[in-house]
């Protein structure tokens, strides 16, 4: 049985539901908040009066949008694009962009929802939003992102700022969708305003250890859930889903800090290798020549890949989900811990269904939750519009500390507050909780806006 949400906030999910009929994404992500809540409005009574739950759950605001382009072979193609406002009480609303065929409003909205939290815990000046389309860059020239890429950006510049919206990546969108956004955005508005956008190039505005930090975060963030079990990465063996960008940074991270990591996949299938990840060859074949993880196997003999395949079904003692949601479920999830998992960081949003959120929970083992484990990609977007706002670029080795300083204090502060709410070593309610409150304190006192 799922945690039951308090009684005065079970009638705001029903209002959520009714509203936002067959967002099921959405729906998850905001129940899994709300189920938190309840004693911190025995403690606030005041969030009740100023219907702080009712409006969060509300964005402040919607675009949806035709994304018209010509592929290389002169055809007209049609997209959606979306961005969803959600809630600017801290900052400038602060997201990334997916593009990837699943994508609909109840991803985008899912996506934004849990970006407030996140962004707040960061404890830098972020409101929460998020963006994307139902493109699908998979087998696209160059050419082709560059069109998609630029029409998108005609409609969505209106919208953007640096003081009001500034969008980064996510799935499907790197280093060169954010170059192609990037110039168009300058284009039509003839302003060189490198704020707006973050993860650009370095030598156009973009910050050292942004392509690594949110898969070093997540890291630095279970690093720090074992510290706090007298534990560290030695000598443990880990799976890392996903084979993109914040899969490789977790293990190349994980690698450092002395663990091994053994398996990775993509979504035909997964890699095992004893030996170790082949890091460097990840990069080469995902990074630089987009091709499949099944090559992999080309250069190493002694790897194995399944296709298809469930990466859960590898026994690690350190799991970090870094592809998408839902990727594991109840059973993967008790499987798992029955196979010596003793710490799950996840790199991904959401990557664990609600069942499998309880396995971990009730098992007892390290769980470190998206929105606190991988807020350091978004805490470095931060970094990245200072050091934009100050015209100034600072060494790798200062952001990397400013990262993981920040991530040393998202944990302290979800562990602190998990304490204070009587659930030690629960660090769902820990990041739910501590997020929601600076939130609802901005929202209290900016007035009814
Ligand atoms: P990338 O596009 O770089 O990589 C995504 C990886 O996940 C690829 O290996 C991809 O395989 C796999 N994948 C994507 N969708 C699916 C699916 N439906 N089923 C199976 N595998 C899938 O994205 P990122 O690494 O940037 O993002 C990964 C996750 O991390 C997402 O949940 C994202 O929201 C989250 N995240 C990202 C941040 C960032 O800074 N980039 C910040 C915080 C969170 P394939 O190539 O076969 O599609």
């Amino acid at each position: 049985m799922a945690p039951k949400i308090d009684e005065k906030v079970e009638p705001i999910f029903q209002e959520v539901l009714a509203r936002n009929p067959g967002e099921t994404e959405f729906h998850q992500a905001v129940r899994e908040v709300l189920e938190s809540l309840g004693p911190v409005l025995v403690k606030h009574p005041e969030f009740c009066h100023h219907k702080i739950i009712e409006r969060i759950c509300e964005p402040e605001r919607q675009i949806i949008f035709r994304v018209p382009w010509q592929d290389d072979q002169g055809n007209v193609q049609i997209n959606r694009g979306f961005r969803v406002e959600f809630n600017s009480a801290l900052g400038p609303y602060k997201g990334g962009l997916r593009f990837h065929p699943s994508v609909y409003l109840g991803i985008i909205k899912f996506l934004g929802f849990e970006q407030i939290f996140k962004n707040a815990l960061t404890g830098l000046p972020i409101g929460g939003g998020k963006g994307g389309s139902d493109f699908d860059p998979k087998g696209r020239s160059d050419d082709e992102i560059m069109r998609f890429c630029q029409s998108f950006m005609t409609e969505l510049y209106r919208h953007l700022g640096e003081y009001t919206d500034v969008p980064a990546g996510d799935i499907g969108v790197g280093g060169r969708e954010i170059g192609y956004m990037f110039g168009q955005y300058k284009r039509i508005t003839n302003r060189y305003e490198s704020g707006v956008l973050t993860g650009k190039g370095l030598s156009w505005g973009g910050s050292l250890v942004r392509p690594e930090a949110t898969g070093y975060g997540a890291t630095f963030f279970v690093d720090e859930m074992l510290k706090v079990r007298g534990d560290s990465f030695g000598g443990k063996t880990c799976t890392v889903s996903g084979s993109g960008n914040v899969a490789i940074y977790t293990i190349e991270k994980i690698h450092q800090l002395g663990g091994k990591v053994i398996a990775c996949s993509d979504s035909n299938g997964y890699i095992v290798h004893e030996r170790g990840i082949d890091l460097q060859l990840v990069q080469q074949l995902k990074e630089i020549e987009r091709r499949r993880i099944k090559d992999y196997l080309n250069y190493h003999k002694d790897a194995r890949f399944v296709e298809g395949g469930n990466i859960w079904d590898v026994p690690c003692q350190v799991a970090m989900p870094s592809a998408t949601q839902n990727e594991i479920n109840g059973k993967d999830a008790a499987k798992l811990v029955k196979n010596g998992c003793i710490a799950v960081g996840e790199g991904a949003n959401m990557p664990t269904t609600p069942e499998g959120v309880k396995v971990f929970l009730e098992s007892g083992i390290a769980y470190g939750p998206g929105k606190a484990a991988n807020a350091g990609g978004v805490a470095t977007s931060a970094l990245e519009m200072q050091q934009n706002a100050s015209r100034d670029s600072w060494t790798f080795e200062y952001t990397e500390q400013r990262l993981q300083q920040i991530m040393q204090n998202i944990h302290q502060l979800c562990y602190e507050t998990a304490e204070e709410y009587g659930t030690p070593g629960n660090y769902v309610n820990g990041a739910n909780i501590a997020g929601f409150i600076k939130v609802a304190h901005a929202m209290v006192a900016l007035g009814l806006i």
